[in-house]
């Protein structure tokens, strides 16, 4: 019989195309989903895609009688993989107690579950803000953590820590921390991709924004920093390797906890990524270089080589393919979902 995993969050940006690695992997795949900021049709698309079913349940993580009575209806699971959170840093500036009740809150309501439904492995979608402002590049999975710089960071960080605290109570469970470096593309059929709610946070979603003339222009948050070209540098990946980062752990989770880096190992500056952007995809993407913006580091990239020799994984797709289907996507579906 197939393994079964849980995916929280599932019908979100990186949670639905981890549904599809899974289904694409053999797994059978349950998710959950309060559908606040995703769509129930990137479960549909995830199904045609995959040519299989999903088993979706719409209901919040933090309700642990729902998530029970689920988990009573759906029979053995293999895995849980976290993904359901609050992810919008400026918004957990804001919104600090809402964030710490919903991140944390749903964390514990998992290991409830893991514990009560004996769930052998939890693999967390953690992220390389747990480095703070870190001072070292690249980042290795010991390089030291905390120093968040937001609300968000610390819920990372807490969960991680809530984690480890849960497992070393529970010998027999398998945690894994994947620390995701940035993110960005969709998949190569346009099909399934980000979808953000109101104006984007993040750099690739606004470049795509700005190339299909929803935005009139990019603004480049600082461009004197100690880099090649002033600009920010960063970790892209493209999400469907993340996605598979994922189908790796859970094969390879062992009891106790490890902790992966996701990212290519090669960072790339705004001004790399808005070039490459132009150039795949033969479109301008006006910008205008402003300030910094608070709490942004310099640089942050990778070592990826723990989940290279511990899970054989390493990032396929270059910044070429993440800015081709991140267009691709983009133009396919210019609303998102909302079409
Ligand atoms: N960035 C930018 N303009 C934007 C959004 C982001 O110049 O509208 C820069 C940001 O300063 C950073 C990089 O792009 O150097 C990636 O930012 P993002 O928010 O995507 O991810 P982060 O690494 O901050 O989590």
């Amino acid at each position: 019989m197939a393994s079964k995993v849980l995916l929280t969050g599932g019908a979100g940006y990186i949670g639905s195309h981890t549904a599809l690695e899974f289904l694409l992997a053999g797994y059978e795949v349950v998710v959950v989903d309060d559908l606040s900021n995703s769509s129930e049709k990137a479960i549909e698309r995830v199904e045609k895609l995959a040519d299989k079913s999903v088993r979706f349940e719409r209901l919040n993580v933090c309700d642990g009688e729902a998530m029970r009575k689920l988990l009573t209806e759906v029979g053995a699971v293999d895995a849980i993989v976290h993904f359901a959170g609050f992810k919008a840093v400026g918004e957990s500036v804001q919104k600090p107690v809402e964030y710490y009740r919903n991140n944390l809150d749903s964390a514990l309501v998992v290991c409830e579950a893991a514990k009560e439904f004996n769930i052998p492995k939890i693999v967390f979608s953690s992220s390389a803000t747990v480095y703070g402002l870190a001072e070292r590049v690249p980042l290795v999975e010991t390089s030291p953590t905390g120093g968040c710089t937001n609300p968000y960071g610390w819920t990372k960080y807490m969960i991680e820590q809530i984690l480890r605290d849960f497992a070393k109570a529970t010998p027999s469970l398998s945690v894994t921390l994947l620390r995701y470096f940035n993110p960005i593309g969709a998949h190569p059929s346009g099909e399934i991709g980000e979808d953000p709610l109101g104006i984007p946070n993040n750099l690739a979603p606004f470049v795509c924004q700005v190339a299909v003339g929803r935005r009139p222009k990019l603004n480049v948050f600082g461009n004197d920093y100690p880099t090649p070209d002033g600009t920010g540098v960063r970790d892209y990946i493209h999400v469907v390797d993340l996605a598979k980062g994922h189908v790796a752990a859970c094969d390879h989770a062992k009891p106790g906890v490890k902790v992966y880096n996701l990212g290519t190992g090669r960072g790339y500056s705004v001004l790399e990524l808005v070039e490459t952007f132009k150039r795949v995809n033969n479109v301008d993407v006006p910008y205008e270089i402003v300030d910094r913006r608070p709490g942004d580091v310099a640089i942050c990239f990778a070592d990826a080589t723990l989940a290279r020799e511990e899970l054989g994984w390493t990032a396929q797709y270059g910044l070429d393919e993440m800015c081709r289907d991140a267009y691709n996507w983009q133009k396919k579906n210019p609303n998102g979902y909302r079409d």
